[in-house]
């Protein structure tokens, strides 16, 4: 039987979530980039740490501005400077710079360009507003509060606000151990030379082990294995002692040298094996004691594709990424070109999203979308998402598309 993709991607992600959670280590903030935060991260300080000045310019009194608009200046304080022997008399201003503190009287900045330079002092030209220009105490986070939540993916722009924060390391899940291999008399390792006619390279053993390098994971490479029943069961069970996740490509499917599925049947369990989803049909999806595992179909677009669409949930949810945020975006655009489709499976083509002349999102596809035409993803931006029940779609048809994420970019 037939799983629909969402019942396949549910009974993965159902599985995700029994799984026993990673343990936790902590390392330098440096090292943290796209790793994914163990547990709520609160701030020990406000920031603003204190009301600074957001502009060059002049720190004044409502009430000595109301009395005048020219103020002499008395003192200047520049960013880093300590405040607590100010001396500012009344009816005077205080020269001041971005970020310096601003003296716990002062009830505006008024910017530079908003002054000028007399012979008696400093003359405001415009009406002065209360508050203007002052950056508050901890308006942006406040001390105590929690500043990102457990299983928050720390990127760039979050590490560098810990770093505002004075975090110089993070607590962050362990990489999930992966073990990878590859089934197929015919593969052959890059490098190496082709010998006979039937030989190609391994392909796929290169493909996912830079996907799972870049969401951080842990190889455990065990290279190319022939299509031995024994050799694969022995190498099902290294990674599984091994590895928190198994992950293969090829004998997945019924040809007469695709062991993989038996070999899982015989150590483990089989969840499914068959998937509504096109590239992809077969797709083995299982356990063998504590690991996981995916056998991923031979075909090196069928690979990329289901690794994207279900296994990469499955990597993030293991990883301790929260479920809810695993929703691919997608939205509705005009096709330009017919695409063709046979009823019966959910298809993943690939297209190129682009504006048009009148500034209208519209995608195109990129051809001949076999299983085996690598091409297909050139040029490619998005998915072409159509519905299981879907036929044919003519030119100017509204299709979902979904924009590749940061693993395909
Ligand atoms: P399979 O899923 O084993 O039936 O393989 C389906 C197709 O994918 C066949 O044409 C294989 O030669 C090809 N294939 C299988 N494994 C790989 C691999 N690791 N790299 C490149 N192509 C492969
Ligand atoms: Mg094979």
């Amino acid at each position: 039987m037939l799983l629909t993709f969402a019942q396949a991607k549910q009974k993965i992600l159902q599985a995700a979530s029994i799984a026993k959670p990673l343990n936790s280590e902590t390392i330098p903030l440096i090292e943290a980039n796209a790793r994914i935060a163990a547990e709520p991260i609160i701030s020990p300080i406000n920031m603003p740490r204190f009301d600074n000045s957001a502009m060059d310019g002049y720190a004044v009194r409502m009430a000595d501005i109301e009395k005048s608009s020219i103020l002499p200046l008395s003192a200047t304080i520049l960013a880093g400077d300590n405040i607590c022997n100010l001396n500012w008399p009344s009816g005077t201003c205080v020269r001041i710079m971005t970020g310096a503190p601003v003296p716990a009287d002062a009830d505006a900045v008024v910017m530079q360009e908003q002054t000028e330079t007399t012979n008696t002092g400093i003359r405001f030209l415009e009406q002065v507003k209360i508050g203007n220009n002052i950056r508050r105490i901890g308006e942006d986070v406040k001390k105590g509060t929690e500043v990102f939540a457990k299983g928050t993916c720390l990127t760039a722009p979050t590490l560098a606000t810990l770093a505002t924060l004075g975090f110089d390391t993070v607590k962050v899940f362990k990489q999930l151990k992966v073990a990878v291999f590859s089934t197929g008399n015919e593969l052959t390792p890059l490098g190496d030379p082709l010998i006979g006619n039937g030989a190609i390279y391994d392909s796929n053993s290169f493909t996912l082990k830079l996907l799972l390098t870049r969401l951080n994971c842990k190889i455990i490479d065990l290279g190319i294995i022939p299509d031995d029943p024994v050799k694969i069961k022995q190498a099902l069970m290294t990674g599984s002692t091994q590895a928190d996740l198994v992950i293969t490509s090829g004998g997945v499917s019924v040809g007469d040298a695709d062991f993989t599925k038996t070999a899982l049947a015989e150590l483990g369990h089989i969840n499914f094996w068959k998937i509504a989803m096109k590239p992809g049909k077969p797709f083995a999806f299982g356990q063998i004691d504590k690991a996981l595992f995916c056998g991923l179909p031979g075909n090196p677009v069928s690979t990329l594709v289901t690794f994207y669409q279900l296994v990469q949930p499955l990597i993030l949810a293991l990883s301790g990424y929260p479920l809810t945020e695993l929703q691919p975006l997608s939205f509705k655009v005009k096709t330009t070109k017919a695409l063709k489709k046979s009823v019966g499976r959910l298809d993943f083509q690939r297209g190129t999203l682009q504006t048009n002349s009148n500034g209208e999102l519209e995608v195109t596809t990129t051809g001949q979308q076999g299983s085996h035409i690598t091409q297909s993803f050139n040029h490619a931006n998005c998915f072409i998402v159509l519905e299981q029940e879907q036929g044919n779609v003519n030119a100017g048809e509204l299709v979902s598309v979904e924009p590749f994420n940061a693993l395909l970019k």
